[in-house]
């Protein structure tokens, strides 16, 4: 059991013979899913919780994170709703991560709090080369329309933004705006674990339509997303190739 799918926002299980399990950590307990699938065991984990119960800024990543290795996951999937502030990718469209601009301000950013010495994880490829490769590969065989390869804004929520942040965001060259995947693709990181996130753009970032977001264009992009992309990461998982060539495992610098 080495492959995980973090669902977000709108996606909250996987179909398949589930057991749940209680992880427990340094940092707190987890619940998980343990999901049978063509014979393997692919783990599930709601990144707000299955009732959608913590909000962007108080998920517990380092729980999260935390329990998946203790499961002995190397690979992981997740999955993010957010805004698109590039008027290139629409409310609908899928998206892979491929960078990340960091604007959190107050959550637990770190495993590294100085007790093992003063230790920096690489972010020249902050979501796995491989894994993002593979994703866009099973995309075009299961023709599932990925618009683009998009560079995240993390915000810390969990109000929304203002006009004037996302001109600027814009002016940076992000493209799609969320809550959450930071610190998660950066802890990922740390424990050596390969990590790739899809963005299911919900709506048009603050200022850029007229029409102010209602809940139900929101819950409509999500409800056509979430199963074609758990899919996409399963056929991944069962496909996965033997050779790695990604850095993930060693992107830790000590001081
Ligand atoms: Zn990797």
């Amino acid at each position: 059991m080495n492959k995980a799918i973090i669902g977000g926002t709108g996606v909250y299980g996987m179909d398949g013979e589930a057991t749940t399990r209680m992880v427990s950590t340094r940092y707190g307990d987890v619940e998980v899913d343990v999901v049978r699938i063509t014979g393997e065991d692919i783990v599930f984990l709601a990144r707000h919780g299955k009732e959608h119960s913590a909000p962007p800024h108080l998920v517990n990543y380092r729980a999260n994170m935390m329990a998946l290795k203790e499961l002995g996951i190397q690979y992981v999937y997740a999955t993010a709703a957010v805004g698109s502030c590039n008027e290139q990718f629409e409310p609908g469209d899928i998206v892979v991560l491929k960078n990340f601009i960091d604007f959190t301000r107050q959550r637990p950013i770190t495993f590294y709090e100085g007790k093992e010495g003063v230790i920096h994880a690489d972010m020249s490829d902050p979501y796995c080369s491989d894994m993002r490769r593979w994703l866009l590969d099973a995309a075009r065989r299961r023709a599932l329309p990925v618009r683009g390869e998009a560079v995240y804004v993390c915000t810390e929520g969990p109000r929304f933004e203002t006009a004037f942040e996302i001109k600027m965001f814009q002016t940076l060259r992000g493209d799609v705006v969320g809550m959450t995947n930071i610190p998660e693709v950066v802890l990922a990181k740390e424990l050596g674990m390969c990590y790739a996130a899809v963005g299911i753009i919900t709506n048009w970032c603050t200022g850029m339509e007229t029409e102010p977001v209602t809940l139900s264009e929101i819950q409509g992009a999500l409800a056509l997303n979430k199963e074609r992309v758990t899919e996409t990461f399963l056929d991944v998982f069962g496909n996965l190739p033997d050779e790695t060539r990604c850095s993930c495992r060693d992107a830790l610098i000590r001081l």
